[in-house]
């Protein structure tokens, strides 16, 4: 039982026999070498394409990794932005709520006096 999908051959001939046997028919990824495979202990057969097409595939996958890197970096800038923008917004209304509190504070002394004035204007 072959543990490999690709179709084995027993031996290099034969391999070598169905490259022939592709290089004749009208195939986009023909066969150009067979090898020995390490697993199996079989006879593969294998294209430059299928080569390029692993590598392509190698790069693709870096490609999309370095994409969720970048991703994840720029939200992290963002996030420290919103924060610090927040941060900001934060200040504003402590500063906003002072400065109420203060008027607050003002208006009720006023008052008070206010209150002052018109109970020694009533004794
Ligand atoms: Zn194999």
């Amino acid at each position: 039982m072959n543990i490999c999908k690709k179709t084995a051959y027993s031996t290099k001939e034969f391999a070598d026999d169905d490259i022939k046997r592709f290089q004749k028919k009208n195939r986009i990824n023909k066969p150009t070498k067979s090898y020995l495979c390490q697993r199996c202990n079989m006879w593969h057969i294998t294209s430059n394409n299928s080569v390029l097409f692993e590598k392509i595939d190698k790069l693709e996958k870096e490609n999309y990794k370095l994409k969720i890197d970048i991703k994840q970096k720029s939200n992290f800038a963002i996030n420290n932005k919103i924060q610090i923008l927040k941060i900001k917004h934060q200040k504003q209304i402590d500063n906003y709520k002072q400065k109420l509190n203060h008027e607050k504070f003002k208006n009720l002394k006023l008052l008070q006096e206010l209150n002052n004035i018109k109970n020694k204007q009533s004794l």
